[in-house]
């Protein structure tokens, strides 16, 4: 059964009618990496659905998160809720400054997963595994920015000058 059979099965077994819009959410939710928030989603279905609602998104997303299909990710550093269809344990890496989630095999992860379920009797529905931090893109970008940059050598300097005159340089 691939992803989307997945979630379609799901959300009939929720007893939720299966509208074409429901049907988008679900097909786009099971083939995107991109971790979309409820306003990502509405936003590019809108075009081939006029009459879907953001709360058809919700309810949509909730029923899924509730049958354990799809995972909450929380905020990327945007104040927004990530969804991720893939359940399988892995790392979640959310860049909080271009707000994009990555996913990030891991074997800890599923074996952390395994000690959880086999230590604590739960039966797991979902992990959240994200860790934050600034992308490759934005470390470089951030490099590059001659403000920035120049803040910091200058004050690299004024510290320099400072250590010199204390130690009581040829100044
Ligand atoms: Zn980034």
């Amino acid at each position: 059964m691939d992803r989307t059979e997945k979630l379609v099965q799901a959300l009939r077994e929720a007893g939720l009618r299966l509208t074409p819009q429901r049907l988008a959410i679900v097909r786009l939710l099971a083939t995107t990496d991109q971790h979309p928030t409820a306003q990502m989603i509405y936003e590019q279905l809108r075009p081939d659905y006029p009459s879907l609602s953001l709360a058809t998104v919700y309810n949509t997303l909730e029923t899924l998160v509730d049958l354990g299909v799809v995972n909450v990710l929380g905020s990327a550093g945007d104040d927004a809720v990530h969804y991720d269809a893939d359940t399988d344990p892995h790392v979640n890496l959310a860049c909080i400054s271009c707000h994009r989630v990555i996913d990030l095999p891991s074997q800890y992860v599923h074996a952390l997963e395994q000690e959880v379920a086999t230590t604590s009797g739960y039966r797991l529905l979902g992990a959240r595994v994200v860790y934050y931090g600034l992308c490759p893109d934005c470390q470089r970008e951030a490099a590059r920015q001659p403000a920035g940059g120049r803040r910091h050598r200058r004050r690299r300097r004024r510290r320099g000058e400072h250590h010199q005159t204390q130690s009581g340089s040829e100044e």
